[in-house]
């Protein structure tokens, strides 16, 4: 399809804001080439996605604006975005691609400003497109509920957070949770200990790190304070009535505090609620689960443990194995290099995660091959997660005699693997489910079934004849 014809969406937009469909496609056009040069301009990242800390580097602001030419004051834009810091010219700067800010000088000079003003204006109103007054898009309707929630959500998501804190979760449920995160966690000790081939060095300082391992469940108690919440906006005005006017207020001082926020060396929990996030905070070593993943299908106080282990337990277990895939097992707690790696252990660890770039690689979606390079990080950790989970419910459940789930018809073992299916099992549109190909994480149906083809415990829950689909003889694992 030729670029930019009616029905295209940034097409539309142009013509909404007043543009006439021919100026709007020469100067889009003219935007696809700025971009595309703004792309080429970044050092490709190593073909297996791993992290080269040869191509980080500390730069100082004085060289990096030497690299960057004229075209932006770097210490009054820095001071600026920082609130009014003061940063000296001698400051630091760590830097993952310095070559990029080179190539930025003569790709400012190719294009005129026109260019460059429509390029910030149209990521701009991209973000703002569902909240303006436009002629609603044929099929799209003109409900704009969801763009309103969603966007208050973004911006006052610890707001939101308290409200279901406060309305929904019961405190109560914390200490299950959190001693099934620690089992988890003990499980990720002795994989690594019971590691053959990684060297003992390596080992000693891998184990140590998942030991130093810690969780942040939940949401910070200051959170229900009323008074504190709004100081935590206080800075933010709220132009009654003006939902845009308040975004736009709300996004400059998001995008301000998130930087200031970065000078610190203290863990950033405010950041994590606003994304209602689970992750791995690789530079504190520690594992947030935000509030409202303590819901069901993944998580009841009354669910079996089982189901709970294979759901909560396996997300859980995702994160953890975060802090040990192909980027961050060489990283240290405080998310800087990892000196222990040996080259034996390294090229261990390299020889497994490419058997599971090529297994997936091996599949396709919608007829497109799933992409194992871009997924291997996501991947590693799937396949690990539901591991840790199911030895950590073993050790801890296996015994403890909860009745069968009645017209089930389902082992413990096995409801445990359905607990895991069901966190991935999602409805899409077919348009929607095929994009899922170019993200980080494998499609849905992938995320489970590799994980559980790769995993020997999920063939003899279920029965499953050797060589078969769920159950094939090669298969991959980076940690067991
Ligand atoms: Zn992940």
């Amino acid at each position: 399809m030729a670029m930019f014809e009616p029905g295209d969406e940034f097409l539309e937009l142009a013509v909404a804001l007043g543009g006439d469909q021919l100026t709007a496609k020469g100067k889009l056009k003219q935007l696809v080439n700025f971009t595309i040069d703004l792309l080429r301009a970044q050092t490709p990242k190593a073909p297996n996605h791993c992290y080269n800390f040869n191509s980080s580097k500390l730069v100082s602001m004085k060289d990096l604006q030497h690299k960057m030419g004229t075209w932006l004051n770097l210490r009054v834009y820095l001071n600026d975005l920082f609130g009014g810091a003061d940063f000296p010219m001698e400051t630091p700067i760590y830097t993952s691609d310095p070559a990029y800010f080179g190539a930025l000088d003569n790709i400012i000079k190719k294009y005129d400003k026109e260019v460059q003003a429509n390029y910030l204006v149209l990521r701009v109103i991209f973000f703002l497109k569902d909240i303006l007054h436009l002629p609603p898009k044929a099929g799209r309707g003109s409900r704009r509920e969801k763009p309103c929630f969603e966007k208050t959500l973004h911006f006052f998501g610890v707001a939101a957070v308290a409200l279901y804190a406060e309305q929904v979760f019961k405190l109560s449920n914390k200490p299950k949770i959190t001693t099934m995160a620690e089992h988890i966690k003990q499980q990720m000790i002795a994989t690594l200990g019971d590691t053959p081939w990684l060297e003992a060095r390596v080992k000693e300082r891998l184990v140590e790190k998942a030991r130093n391992l810690s969780f942040d469940l939940g949401y910070p108690d200051w959170i229900t304070d009323a008074s504190r919440l709004d100081d935590h906006y206080g800075k933010i005005t709220v132009d009654g009535g003006d939902f845009l006017k308040t975004t736009l207020h709300a996004m400059e001082e998001m995008v301000r505090s998130s930087h200031t926020k970065n000078l610190t060396p203290t863990p950033q929990r405010i950041d994590v609620l606003h994304h209602g996030a689970m992750i791995l905070d690789a530079s504190t070593n520690t594992v947030f689960l935000t509030v409202n993943r303590f819901q069901p299908p993944v998580y009841g106080p009354n669910f079996p443990s089982s189901f709970v282990y294979g759901s909560l337990g396996v997300i859980l277990g995702h994160e953890v194995t975060h802090a040990f895939d192909n980027m961050f097992v060489k990283w240290d707690e405080n998310g800087l290099p990892l000196d222990i790696w040996t080259q034996k252990s390294d090229e261990e660890f390299t020889k497994r995660t490419e058997c599971l770039v090529d297994q997936y690689n091996a599949r396709t979606y919608y007829g497109v091959h799933l992409n194992g390079s871009l997924t291997l990080q996501e991947n590693i950790c799937d396949n690990n997660g539901v591991r840790l989970a199911f030895k950590a419910y073993k050790a801890h459940h296996a015994e403890s005699s909860e009745p069968i789930l009645p017209g089930l018809n389902l082992t413990d073992d096995q409801l445990f693997f359905l607990g895991f299916s069901q966190v991935f099992c999602l409805r899409g549109r077919e348009g929607t489910n095929a994009k899922q190909v170019y993200t980080y994480h494998s499609p849905y149906p992938f995320r489970t079934n590799v994980s559980l083809a790769n995993y020997e415990d999920f063939a003899k829950a279920f029965n499953c004849p050797v060589n078969s689909n769920m159950n094939p003889v090669k298969k991959c694992a980076v940690w067991e």
